[in-house]
């Protein structure tokens, strides 16, 4: 350009017109509009790339044009004057194009002058800033949107040095909710920290770090506090802004987030705590507990129920019911000491922990309390209630190391003292171990139905005088998955207590009269089918005509099936089982006395039930053959048992003497050790061709 400039007054001040030329030349490799004016303003030449800026269609279109007029503002031209009295001068305006599309230029004059100094032109520099003017415009424009926003919103924005340190922008909101003049932040950029409540500074900060450490951003909630204990929530989510591989600044948004708190309190609440007492819920506990057991503190875990609870609520109504449940809360709450929890579990059950510092003295003393802060009667309207619980305790980690067994061990140790006569504590023992691993041992009973892990061994039975095979006992096993074979003196009583004993009976029914049926097929003699019945199946309504449908169903001879019954179960249930051995009998089943010899007056029995088979019980023939009385007394019910019209077993026999004296004592059939181990149906198919004869 200062080339051009040079040449512009080196040919002007000289020979102007026959330098024009060289002029025009030196014009059109200029950048910007350079154009050489007369004194009123008027084009005389004007550069190529100012044609084009001016969207001029040629060169030759502007020489004459008033340049001037272009201006809708003042300052070109005075400007201009000021150039024509020999000041170079300059300013920025705007102006339409030939086409008439708006520009923004920058323009310098230089006047071109004679010798004398007379200005005989004025040489005109044009920049077209359209770009930058509109940029600048946008910009303020924006901004003009930020801090409108800034100023209505009530968000708090913040840029900062990523140390924190220095403070590059905080918007308006700041002042709302801080409650703080800006101008107090400019002259002490750490004044907004003195506002927040000391603990949630820490954790502020600690999260300020981390999102400048990993550059990811983070969220945090505080408490800011002001006088008059008045406190507001802000959450402040924390943005880091990587540049070139590194934080260069944080970007924080701050909102109040009192009203979200108060919910997310009220929430957690509600997830926590029991509506009616105030106190925890289950699930608090739980997670208690959760924590607890990770630990090595120990503690007492003490499940309180309410010993007739329900005689209240039924008499006197809910309402009352829930005062009553209200007053008991209070007074726990009241016995125990300050690190102690309370949870109501649910209903008229509450749990509680205590952390255990000298032992199980100290547990058994809170027990005391508890139990004696209980005792005062509990007035309500014009109702006196008297109320007392039962308490079990199971101890971390002694008794139970699982918020689950530590459940299982305190229920069952506080069952242990409602059996005790309730209003009393009992901590868990040897007794309640016993009890936790029946309960266990029934878990996977049940399991064991679902899974059809149960399946039947046969023991044979031979005849004392041909020693052929006359019939199988079918015996029960589990086939456990991980520990075995399991025998069922273990594990009936559980099928017995919990009822399953009916479905697993009816089960044993139809696999042992398929088994028979199969085994006639197979032999070519008639054999007998013994099957155990437990005095909870003689009440099953559906056994007879189970029964009844299984022998048809598999072409049966009825009396080739035999029903054994113990002595016991006979006893214990009297009336229900004459009703159904009768129907039993009536399907042409026999009917076999399990056992016999083990119980009461059993020769009561043989007359009342009139069974078709006795079994003498494998304590008489242990005997048998070294107790001269014993053997008497076997000779004595064996010849008593005929005479009724009654078939003898001996069961439990194990060696031959036992078997000598059974055949010289008219014993008919025998079953034991010594002749056949029960076993799985093909072991006992093979067995089949085999008597004891040819032993
Ligand atoms: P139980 O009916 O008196 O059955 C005889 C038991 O004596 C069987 O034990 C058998 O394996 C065992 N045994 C047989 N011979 C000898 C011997 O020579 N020496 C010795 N030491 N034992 C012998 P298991 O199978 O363990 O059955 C035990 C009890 O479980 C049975 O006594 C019966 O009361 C009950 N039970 C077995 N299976 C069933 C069933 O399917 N249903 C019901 N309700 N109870 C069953
Ligand atoms: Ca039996
Ligand atoms: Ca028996």
């Amino acid at each position: 350009m200062l080339v051009v400039l040079a040449c512009g007054y080196a040919l002007l001040l000289g020979r102007l017109a026959s330098s024009r030329q060289l002029a025009y030349g030196l014009c059109s490799v200029a950048e910007d509009c350079i154009k050489l004016l007369d004194r009123r303003g008027r084009i005389i030449a004007i550069s190529e790339t100012g044609r084009e800026l001016l969207e001029a269609t040629s060169t030759s279109q502007m020489p004459g044009m008033d340049w001037l007029s272009l201006w809708e503002t003042p300052d070109a031209r005075a400007a201009f004057d000021k150039a024509l009295l020999g000041k170079s001068s300059s300013f920025q305006g705007h102006c339409h194009t030939m086409t008439g599309k708006p520009r923004y230029w920058t323009s310098a004059y230089w006047p071109v002058k004679k010798a004398n100094g007379t200005v005989v032109a004025v040489l005109c520099k044009s920049r077209n800033i359209t770009d930058e003017v509109e940029l600048v415009a946008e910009l303020r424009r924006k901004s003009q949107i930020q801090r409108d926003m800034e100023d209505h919103v009530d968000v708090v924005f913040a840029s900062a040095s990523p140390d924190f340190e220095k403070l590059n922008h905080i918007s308006s909101a700041f002042e709302r909710m801080w409650e703080l003049p800006l101008s107090a932040m400019a002259e002490d950029s750490t004044i907004w920290s003195k506002r927040v409540e000391p603990e949630d500074l820490k954790i502020l900060r600690a999260r300020m770090r981390e999102a400048v450490e990993s550059g990811r951003p983070t969220q945090a909630y505080f408490r800011l506090r002001f006088a008059g204990q008045r406190t507001k929530w802000v959450r402040a989510d924390i943005y880091p802004v990587v540049e070139n591989g590194s934080v260069q600044r944080v970007v924080s948004v701050c909102v109040e987030a009192t009203e979200e708190r108060e919910r997310l309190q009220k929430l957690d609440f509600l997830a926590h705590y029991d509506d009616l007492t105030g106190q925890h819920n289950r699930r608090a506990m739980m997670d208690l507990l959760a924590t607890l057991c990770k630990g090595d503190a120990s503690f007492a875990y003490l499940f309180i129920d309410l010993d007739r609870f329900k005689a209240v609520n039924d008499s006197f109504g809910h309402a009352i019911g829930d005062v009553v449940l209200q007053t008991i809360a209070r007074r726990i709450r009241a016995a125990l000491p300050a690190d102690a929890t309370v949870a109501r579990a649910g209903g008229d059950e509450f749990t509680v922990v205590v952390p255990c510092r000298s032992g199980n003295q100290d547990v058994a003393a809170v027990c005391r309390r508890l139990i004696s802060a209980c005792r005062p009667t509990i007035e309500v309207d014009d109702k006196r209630i008297s109320m007392t619980y039962s308490i079990g305790v199971a101890l971390y980690p002694q008794h139970a190391k699982t918020p689950e067994s530590l459940f299982t061990s305190a229920d069952i140790a506080m069952y242990a003292a409602k059996r005790s006569g309730k209003n009393t504590f009992r901590v868990f023992g040897d007794k309640e171990r016993t009890d936790l691993y029946k309960i266990h041992l029934e878990t996977e009973v049940r399991n064991a139905v679902r899974e059809r892990q149960f399946n039947l061994h046969y023991q044979p039975q031979f005849c004392v005088h041909t020693g052929e095979l006359v019939g199988l006992e079918a015996l029960l096993r589990w086939n456990h998955p991980t520990r075995g074979l399991i025998y069922p003196d273990l594990f009936i009583p559980v099928l017995e207590t919990t009822g399953l004993v009916i479905d697993v009976g009816h089960w044993i029914f139809r696999e042992a009269l398929r088994a028979l049926g199969e085994f006639s097929t197979v032999g070519a003699r008639s054999i007998a089918m013994s099957i155990n019945v437990s005095a909870t199946q003689l009440r099953d309504s559906r056994l007879v005509s189970m029964l009844s449908r299984a022998v048809k169903k598999r072409g049966i001879v009825a009396s080739q099936v035999v029903v054994e019954i113990t002595e016991s179960a006979l006893i214990d249930n009297l009336e229900d089982a004459q009703g159904i051995l009768e129907g039993i009998r009536a399907l042409g089943i026999r009917i076999a006395i399990d056992d016999f010899g083990t119980g009461y007056s059993s020769l009561s029995y043989l007359t009342r039930f009139s069974p078709n088979i006795v079994k003498l019980d494998k304590s008489f023939i242990d005997d048998i053959a070294a107790d001269s009385l014993t053997k008497t007394v076997v000779e004595g019910v064996i010849d008593l048992a005929h005479k009724l019209g009654m078939s003898v077993v001996a069961e439990g026999v194990e060696t031959q003497e036992q078997l000598d004296v059974l055949r010289a004592s008219q014993c008919d059939k025998v079953q034991g050790y010594l002749l056949g181990r029960p076993g799985p149906a093909p072991d006992i198919l093979e067995r089949f061709a085999l008597d004891f004869s040819q032993r």
